[in-house]
This record gives structure tokens, C-alpha cells and sequence, in this order.
């Protein structure tokens, strides 16, 4: 019979990929999303499991090649043996041996058969492996991209973060970082419905936002929060690519059971990163800069006042 090879379902990871409800501000509490070294664990378990199952099969595959010429050889003495002259005296031995070579033949014909047992077995587990290989790259993914949007998450923009602020301090070439909060976004919800909410996040997402470049980094902050970090780009550079975006999102309406509707407005905090600083209070300034934009009005940009010179003269519509 073929062996089970049913292999147990993986385990479930627990996770929380980023909610609807706008993420906690600067949280510095456990992230209880895909646990990173837990994941790191997995990674080196199945790239274990993965090499003794090469080693295995390559063996397996030995073994059924030894197999099979072992098996010709007796097939050969066999039929000596049954083509031996009766005559010469050899009868008795050569019944004997006969026997002996069949019953070796038998034997080696269950060992051939167990052999491509094991064999296909491997191959199934092989399978396995695969599949939750792919698991473990599809949840990598998932743990790094925002559902709803498609856009790196809060998490993805954390650790891309970190890797720019480590290039500014190698470098010192510039780096701003807007944070951009919808306006009203709430109302949208409560007249529309959610689902209106859902599409405006998607439109800005990827229509209103494609205006940044290929190399800035576009992410899902919160709920109706995004942050972009904008490499090799000083606050005056930010706040141009950020009116263009503000008039695009004027011009742009969606789609909502047939009703043709505008675009929320948006309220931008900047900062431009300053050397030895932590992230953590790169962000801090950009939000207070877009906190001073909600209260002058909304629908504004602001950059924080130390970085801004002459330049948080923001846009109104
Ligand atoms: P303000 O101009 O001060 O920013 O007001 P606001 O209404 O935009 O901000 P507020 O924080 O009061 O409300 C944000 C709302 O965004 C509340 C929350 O339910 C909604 N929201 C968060 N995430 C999502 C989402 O994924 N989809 C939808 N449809 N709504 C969301
Ligand atoms: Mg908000
Ligand atoms: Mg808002």
C-alpha cells in the first residue's frame, strides 16, 4: 500500500494585518502582528527540513540505481545457472542454487518496490515543503502590505525608514517625509458609507499618489493616514510634489453608486530628517506639522517650522 503521506496542516500564524481603525500613533508597545524572529524560526526550520530532504532523495535515488544493477547481476547468474549443463554433475547444487537466486531475485524485487515507495514519498513532502514555503512567503508579503490599498503598510514603511535614515547618516544627502491625513474623512463614512470610505482610500492610493516618484515611498500610515519618505529631496522639492498632489486630488472625483463624488481634501505635516536624529522624532515633527495644518484649517501643507525657511507658506485651495 502506499505510504500516508498525509502531512499535518501548518500551524495558523496569528496576525493582524493592519486593521481598518487607524493604527495607534508612535506605538511602542509588543507588535502582536507576525512575530519577525518567530518568522526568522520558521525560515530556518523549513530551509533545515529542505536539505535533508535533498540529501534523502538524492540517496533514495542511489539506492534504487544500485538496486537495479544488483538486480541484473542475479538475473544473469540466474540464467546461467538454468542454462547449466545437467550432465555435469551439478545437479543438486544447481537446484539448490536455482532457489537461492529466486528467492534473491524475490527479496530484491520487494526492496525495489519499497525503494519507489519511499521515493514518491519524499516527492510528497517535498510538496509540502513547498507549499508552506509559499505560505511563509505570502504571509512575509501579507505582514508588509496594507489589504485594502495594495500599499506597503505601516510596518514596511518603518523598516524603510530605518534603512534611509541609516543611508542620510553614511551619505548626508537630504530626506523628507510627509505625513498626509484626509480631511473630514469621517463624514465621507457617514454620508456615503463605508464602502464609499474604502474607495477613497484606493483612489488616493493609486491614482492621487502615483504623482510621487518611482524611488519615494508611498504607505498606508493609519486608517486615512498615509506617509511618504522622499529620498534625495529637501522640504521645498517635498512641498512642490505635494501641491501637485493636492491639485490632482481637486480634480479627481470616484464612483459611488453612480454618484459622481469629489475627493476629500488632505492636510500634510513635513519634516526634513536631521542628522543623528531618531526616527521616531522625524515622524514626531512631521506630525506636529500636520497637526498645525488641521488647525489652521485643513487642506493645507506644513512643514515643521525649523525645516521650513520661507516654505511653510502652505497652499490653500
Ligand atoms: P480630520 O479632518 O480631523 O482628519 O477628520 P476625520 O474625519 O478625517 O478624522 P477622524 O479621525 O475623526 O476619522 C477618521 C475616520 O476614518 C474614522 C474611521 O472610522 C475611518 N476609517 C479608518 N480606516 C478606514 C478604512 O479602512 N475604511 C473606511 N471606510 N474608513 C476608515
Ligand atoms: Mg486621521
Ligand atoms: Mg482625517
Amino acid at each position: 500500500a502506499p505510504p500516508e503521506c498525509a502531512a499535518p496542516e501548518p500551524a495558523p500564524v496569528e496576525m493582524e494585518i493592519d486593521a481598518a481603525e487607524p493604527a495607534p500613533r508612535h506605538e511602542n508597545g509588543p507588535d502582536r502582528r507576525v512575530d519577525l524572529s518567530y518568522r526568522r524560526h520558521l525560515d530556518e526550520k523549513r530551509q533545515g527540513i529542505q536539505r535533508i530532504q535533498h540529501a534523502l532523495a538524492q540517496q533514495v535515488t542511489a539506492s534504487i540505481t544500485l538496486s537495479q544493477d544488483f538486480g541484473a547481476l542475479l538475473d544473469r547468474q540466474h540464467q546461467t545457472l538454468q542454462q547449466t549443463n545437467a550432465q555435469q554433475n551439478l545437479d543438486t547444487s544447481r537446484q539448490s542454487l536455482i532457489q537461492e537466486t529466486e528467492k534473491l531475485l524475490d527479496s530484491h524485487r520487494r526492496l525495489s518496490a519499497k525503494l519507489d515507495e519511499t521515493h514518491n514519498y519524499l516527492r510528497v513532502i517535498e510538496a509540502d515543503s513547498q507549499q508552506l514555503s509559499d505560505e511563509l512567503t505570502r504571509i512575509h508579503l501579507l505582514s508588509l502590505t496594507d489589504d485594502l490599498t495594495g500599499l506597503p503598510n505601516r510596518r514596511a514603511f518603518m523598516r524603510r525608514l530605518q534603512d534611509e535614515v541609516g543611508r542620510v547618516q553614511r551619505y548626508g544627502n537630504p530626506l523628507s517625509l510627509a505625513l498626509i491625513d484626509l480631511d473630514g474623512f469621517k463624514a465621507v463614512n457617514d454620508k456615503f458609507g463605508h464602502a464609499a470610505g474604502d474607495e477613497v482610500l484606493r483612489v488616493f492610493a493609486g491614482e492621487i499618489f502615483s504623482i510621487f516618484r518611482h524611488h519615494d515611498l508611498v504607505a498606508r500610515y493609519g486608517g486615512e493616514e498615509f506617509a511618504v519618505l522622499l529620498p534625495n529631496t529637501h522640504i521645498e522639492g517635498a512641498l512642490r510634489a505635494l501641491r501637485k498632489v493636492q491639485k490632482r486630488a481637486q480634480e479627481t472625483s470616484f464612483q459611488q453608486e453612480g454618484s459622481t463624488l469629489p475627493l476629500p481634501s488632505f492636510s500634510a505635516g513635513l519634516s526634513l530628517y536631521r542628522p543623528g536624529e531618531t526616527p521616531e522624532n522625524f515622524i514626531q515633527r512631521a506630525d506636529h506639522a500636520m497637526f498645525r495644518a488641521k488647525r489652521l484649517g485643513r487642506n493645507r501643507i506644513e512643514s515643521d517650522q525649523a525645516d521650513s525657511a520661507s516654505s511653510n507658506s502652505s497652499s490653500t485651495a
